[in-house]
């Protein structure tokens, strides 16, 4: 185990002002928050954040990051809180340990293995500091160390696959080559100890039979190519067990015939002079017939470009030889990013942006190892890989990606249309919110639903995704054109019934055709919409009929006998199964609530506007009766939920009179919507309140209670 004094020791060798106090504190403060905890190999669990420390002073990492490093599981597994580490190191060091101690929650929550890609692009989101990725690795690193000290087989097992499957390659991408061999090492060791052994030995005896094959082979093409005058930079190495061993799983190529261990790469100046290079290889050493690749006139995908061949080598051995140009090379090493830096490349539009980001980082490490104040160089910068990503998960731990803003409507839809449609709330890290909520990184959400729930036309105002707007607007449209349909077949219905005369499918097909609109349910949502009076069906349906209710103009009357009573008389059409919004719409003017006395207004376009009998907006109608429509509310308002209605108050200006209203209307059950000061003077307030209430008893209970208020000097429902 490092001591103390050894780690300061590292630390100030290659940073010499480094803040001695915070790493001694640090050291100190884990040391006892740990405590008697054990590591699996019974050693002190504080030798596991030390030796973490110790590995990212390898990567003469700045003064905050080793604290980090030393700090990395006290939040996760000891009694130690974030705001103490605030306290003690700053808010720098806090922000560090706390972004490790998310990495770590997800990495619990998330079925990893399921999900590689985008797990690792989480991590990158969720770092948003690229030392928290780096202490990261250096803990999965130490862990792999001692991953054969942990008993249950299971787990090193899972541990080992997870590592393969998303460190190594997050390694790899960041530009830690050694890293990411380690890793897979280990890890391979773990899961497939017989083939690990196999490679190794077989490699071992290679090497002892023919000593330094990889020098050997360089030396000679570095002859073969002088002689023939092309000048080339020549690298070569031994292959990685596991890199060889999933070389032979993809070819099916059994041990015996392991003898492909070496990799060379050959870099020129030109295209011409990699075919010129290739030539001379094979002059030299024959070629292992169907292994030559000419990636240079048929690229890969991803941009990749080179020349690949096999040949017989020295001692009979196969020897692997990649001939390219130093901006192949650039490519292959840095992904299609490298395109970007070289307007000379094949032309081909970048659109990369990840790569780029991914070169960016691996900029970042180049400087990190040759910068001589990592710190000042650190401390502004940021990873600024998928800002504009969200990733969140399902209860089950599945991942889902939607873009930054996307609320719990969006990831409802993105699970699935369907629970979409049915969502009536959701739960974000296990607390309750409304589905407009933004979800942030990192967020466990469970959408709640439903069965006979549909989607709320509101929602198109906050979803950012396509797929949640295009299934809204869809059963959007649907629901409105079926409600239109279903009050404009009870129009037609009693204006048949007035003719004496039936309304059938047949005679609705008849005008359908007439109308030019699509069949009975066209027809109906015709008039239900108010494009189309039912005179107009009617006469379409029986050309030349003298219709009983025709008035002189030609508009085709209510019943005599309609009232201004309002009353919910027998023929009053229910608003039962029409939502308000879609083919009814309650007015701005009166709001009306369940339990008042209401008409409706058929409105072009719009359905029926419903207002209460005594707003003062329906004068402006009197003098058009056809477009007057009998409403009623039904008994089933309760299923609609909550309606806004509208007060005027004036009250007191004095301290504490909002707090006094507010606490009135909830403690009867209601919900302040919306609140506007409309007049103010030195002794009063005038105010507008939006009062969601279940119908017009509830909200006159209310206006009630307000009333006998010190505070409250009118409180009066708003009307027209
Ligand atoms: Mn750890």
């Amino acid at each position: 185990m490092v001591r103390q004094v050894e780690l300061v020791e590292k630390v100030r060798a290659y940073d010499p002002h480094v803040d001695e106090g915070l790493l001694n504190r640090a050291y100190i403060f884990s040391m006892k928050a740990h405590g008697s905890q054990k590591r699996a190999n019974g050693d002190p669990y504080f030798s596991h954040p030390l030796e973490v420390a110790g590995i990212l002073t390898d990567l003469k990492l700045d003064g905050d990051t080793i604290a980090t490093a030393l700090l990395h599981d006290v939040v996760e597994d000891t009694v130690a809180t974030i705001d103490e580490i605030q306290d003690l190191f700053g808010p720098k060091v806090a922000e560090l340990v706390d972004g490790v101690t998310k990495l770590s929650r997800i990495e619990i929550q998330t079925e990893a293995a399921r999900q590689a890609e985008n797990f690792r692009k989480l991590l990158l989101a969720t770092s948003a500091d690229i030392r928290v990725l780096l202490v990261k690795l250096a803990d999965r690193l130490h862990n792999m160390r001692t991953l054969h000290f942990i008993e249950r087989a299971e787990k090193r097992r899972r541990i080992a696959r997870e590592t393969l499957e998303i460190y190594a390659p997050l390694a790899e991408r960041i530009g830690m080559r050694w890293l990411r061999e380690e890793l897979e090492d280990i890890a391979f060791r773990e899961l497939e100890p017989e083939a690990q052994q196999t490679i190794t030995s077989r490699l071992a005896y290679l090497r002892a039979d023919a000593g330094d094959l990889v020098g050997t082979i360089v030396a000679e093409l570095e002859g073969v190519l002088a002689q023939a005058g092309i000048s080339a930079s020549l690298s070569g190495r031994e292959k990685q067990p596991y890199a060889i061993w999933r070389k032979m799983q993809m070819r099916h190529v059994p041990f015996e015939a392991l003898s492909d261990v070496t990799a060379f790469r050959i870099i020129v100046g030109d295209v011409t002079q990699c075919y010129q290079a290739l030539g001379v290889v094979h002059q030299r050493w024959p070629a292992v017939p169907g292994r030559f690749k000419d990636y240079i006139s048929l690229p890969k995908r991803n941009g990749y470009r080179s020349l690949h061949t096999t040949v017989i080598g020295p001692r009979q051995m196969r020897v692997e030889i990649q001939i390219r140009t130093e901006q192949m090379h650039r490519v292959a090493e840095l992904g299609v990013a490298a395109h970007w830096n070289y307007k000379g490349g094949n032309g081909r539009p970048v659109a990369a942006k990840e790569s780029e980001q991914y070169r960016w980082l691996r900029d970042l490490l180049e400087i990190l190892e040759s910068a001589s104040s990592p710190e000042e160089f650190l401390e502004h910068t940021k990873i600024a890989m998928y800002q504009d990503t969200v990733f969140a998960f399902t209860p089950k731990g599945a991942l889902i990606s939607l873009p930054r803003g996307a609320t719990a409507v969006d990831f409802a839809y993105a699970v699935h249309t369907e629970v979409g449609n049915r969502a009536v709330g959701a739960r974000v890290n296990g607390r309750l919110v409304p589905l407009r909520h933004q979800l942030s990184n990192g967020d466990q959400v469970e959408i709640l639903i439903q069965d006979n729930q549909t989607p709320s036309p509101r929602w198109e105002s906050f979803v950012v995704t396509a797929k949640a707007r295009a299934a809204i607007r869809r059963f959007v449209r649907q629901r409105r054109v079926n409600e239109y349909a279903e009050l404009g077949r009870t129009l037609l219905t009693r204006a048949f019934a007035r003719e004496e005369l039936e309304l059938t499918d047949e005679i609705l097909a008849n005008a359908a055709r007439a109308l030019d609109v699509d069949g009975p349910t066209g027809v109906c949502a015709l008039v239900g919409q108010g494009s189309r009076t039912e005179a107009d069906v009617l006469r379409s349906a029986f050309p030349g009929i003298q219709l009983n209710g025709e008035s002189k103009d030609g508009a085709l009357g209510r019943p005599g006998d309609w009232s201004r009573s309002g009353a919910a008389g027998d023929g009053a059409i229910p608003i039962r199964g029409l939502t308000p919004g879609m083919a009814v719409h309650l007015s701005d003017c009166c709001h009306p609530l369940p339990g008042d006395r209401i008409v409706g207004l058929l409105t072009k376009g719009k359905g029926v506007m419903v207002h209460t009998i005594d707003c003062e907006a329906l004068e402006a109608f009197a003098d058009t009766p056809e477009r007057w429509v009998d409403v009623a509310w039904t008994t089933d308002e309760e299923s609609l939920g909550f309606f806004a209605g509208r007060l005027t108050l004036v009250v007191l200006n004095e301290a504490g009179t909002l707090a006094k209203i507010a606490n009135i209307v909830a403690k009867h059950g209601g919900n302040i919507s919306n609140l506007k000061m409309t007049d103010r003077d030195p002794d009063f307030f005038t105010m507008l309140v939006d009062v969601e209430v279940k119908d017009a008893r509830h909200l006159s209970r209310i206006v009630s209670a307000l009333r006998a208020n010190r505070v409250v000097s009118t409180a009066e429902r708003q009307r027209g």
